[in-house]
């Protein structure tokens, strides 16, 4: 399987954001939540500080996008999910083999994208 790079998950991102000539670019929030709280990428499942978690708004497609409905999720806020997938393995999974263990969470993160990507084209 080709690793899947921040590049990647950048460019998909973005890619789902322009469907349509008219649509707005992927955004992050400017606000981001309290560092004091613990978030979950909703991509990579990784956990931060709130502070690096951002809230991802993409429009959607078609007639819903030119009423201004969105999609949004949880990123981190460097879009890093990739390199994470493959490095911060969750304790629970640490007695496994770390290659097979990241290839299965690169899978996931991929998975995910999609799933992000249909919701803004449906
Ligand atoms: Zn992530």
């Amino acid at each position: 399987m080709d690793p899947m790079t921040e590049q990647q998950v950048r460019r998909s991102l973005v890619d789902c954001a322009k469907g349509e000539a008219d649509s707005a670019a992927l955004r992050a929030a400017e606000s981001r939540m309290s560092a004091r709280r613990s978030v979950v990428c909703l991509l990579c499942r990784s956990t931060h500080s709130g502070d690096a978690v951002s809230l991802f708004t993409a429009r959607r497609a078609g007639a819903a996008g030119r009423n201004g409905d969105t999609v949004g999720t949880y990123v981190c806020a460097d879009l890093g999910c990739a390199a994470r997938a493959r490095t911060e393995i969750p304790p629970w999974l640490r007695d496994r083999d770390p290659v097979e263990v990241g290839e299965e969470r690169v899978a996931e993160l991929r998975e995910r994208v999609a799933e992000f990507v249909d919701a803004v084209r449906r």
